[in-house]
């Protein structure tokens, strides 16, 4: 008997031990087996460290990247114009669906692990429409990104410099026609924002300052603050709020700036969301900045100069939640299939974004239609109804200044926003708006939405 004892009690530790190790190993699953699953030498997802399953594809179906044969798309162009949002081929652009989605391209599933060849990963962009893009921006670095601010999917981001990830250049340090090549400069840069940033300036005057719409300004084409002589491009005279956004009035914005405070100001900028970083499908986005200062100094911050930094996608998200009260955050996944086309779900939530209060976000799109019907010209967006905010942002250094041009279309067939940013363009309005007139008219051709 006392051998059967010790047997039993001999098969009971053993079992112990099995379940014990068992449920280690199976925590162990749960917890990395997606790290796993990712590791370079996973036969199943990668050959030679490099991956090999799963497939990028843009909004319609067209194949961008196919992993299994290492091919981009077709044309030489939309490989060009989608190199940001596809990826590189050693992953230097961190922030490209090939490298931040990298897990649902695998398809990591914890019942199936990496056997299933991968997922089909349908972007939001239409690789058509940043073709246009890419080419209007003409070999100048800068961003251009168009979004759904209904839906929250983003048509177009484009970012240059970019080049042709099937053939990809030597680059060397330093080597100034790639500066910053591997950096989506949509998400993952900021930049001063010049006068885009009035927007935000006047959303706050609107709140703060009562009489601010019955208020008549002079500008005499510059203003002394705190011993800081804010200037403008132009003599400006006389007019009212409406008037000074269009013309881009330093003397006024600089003044109400003031009149506002630095703490005021720097609410209104976070609330716009152009302070804190955010994040596109799970990839983040980069934050900006604002430094009020001295009065002189918070001159200059409230018409987006001083230390004022934006990242353009950030821009876009503020203008789409300007154009409707119910807008939605920009996104960049559509949908995720298997290789076979079964339909997953991505899990992916839309998320609604607001910015100040709605009879705010009224005035404000009159007055960003005005400054296009009043200031820029209607003919250089044909039928559109474009409302709009240039920017001619001084970058200092004797450089020539970056050019912005971000807004909506006030059009219910057509809720899309928009902003483009060209580095050292130049002029607002003629560098960056016309990129946007163009990318505009083709997103409201092809989409028929
Ligand atoms: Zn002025």
């Amino acid at each position: 008997m006392k051998q059967v004892k010790q047997r039993t009690f001999l098969v009971g530790a053993l079992v112990l031990l099995l379940v014990l190790g068992v449920t280690a190993f199976l925590i162990r699953y749960f917890v990395s087996g997606r790290d796993w699953a990712d590791f370079a030498a996973n036969g199943h997802a990668f050959t030679d460290g490099r991956l090999s399953a799963g497939q990028v594809l843009d909004r319609s179906g067209a194949v961008l990247y196919d992993a299994a044969s290492g091919t981009y798309a077709e044309d030489r162009t939309v490989r060009k114009a989608t190199l940001h949002a596809v990826g590189d081929r050693d992953n230097n652009i961190s922030t490209s669906a090939k490298a931040a989605l990298r897990d649902r391209l695998i398809g990591y599933n914890i019942l199936t692990g990496t056997t299933t060849g991968g997922h089909k990963l349908y972007l939001t962009i239409d690789a058509a429409l940043n073709r246009i893009a890419c080419q209007a921006l003409d070999g100048r670095k800068g961003t251009a990104a168009v979004y759904n601010y209904e839906t929250g999917e983003i048509l177009c981001m484009v970012s240059t410099p970019a080049f042709d990830p099937a053939d990809p250049p030597e680059i060397r340090d330093g080597d100034g026609a790639y500066e910053g090549v591997y950096l989506n400069r949509f998400l993952s840069s900021a930049f001063v924002p010049g006068s885009v940033f009035k927007v935000v300036t006047a959303a706050a005057a609107l709140e703060n300052i009562p009489d601010v719409l019955e208020r008549r300004f002079t500008c005499t084409g510059s203003t002394d603050i705190g011993g800081e002589t804010i200037t403008c491009y132009h003599t400006h005279g006389e007019m009212d709020l409406y008037g000074a956004l269009a013309s881009s009035c330093n003397c006024v914005f600089a003044q109400l700036a003031v009149e506002l405070g630095s703490d005021t100001l720097r609410q209104y900028a976070a609330d716009a969301g152009l302070l804190e970083g955010s994040a596109v499908s799970g990839i983040p986005t980069a934050a900006g900045s604002f430094d009020g200062g001295t009065d002189g100094e918070l001159g200059w911050a409230g018409v987006g100069q001083h230390n004022d930094l934006v990242n353009p996608c950030a821009v876009l998200t503020m203008m789409g939640a300007i154009a409707s009260d119910d807008a939605v955050r920009p996104r960049l996944v559509a949908k995720e299939t298997s290789m076979s086309g079964l339909s997953l779900l991505s899990g992916e939530r839309t998320e609604r974004f607001a910015v100040w209060k709605a009879s705010t976000r009224q005035i404000l799109r009159e007055m960003l239609r005005n400054d296009v019907t009043a200031e820029y010209g209607q003919e250089m967006f044909g039928e559109l109804a474009v409302c709009a905010k240039s920017g001619t942002a001084e970058v200092g250094g004797g450089q020539t200044p970056h050019a912005w041009f971000a807004g909506f279309l006030d059009d219910p067939a057509h809720p899309l926003a928009f902003v483009v940013l060209v580095e050292n363009g130049g002029f607002g309005v003629s560098a960056a708006g016309s990129i946007a007139a163009q990318v505009l008219q083709a997103a409201t051709a092809e989409s028929g939405e």
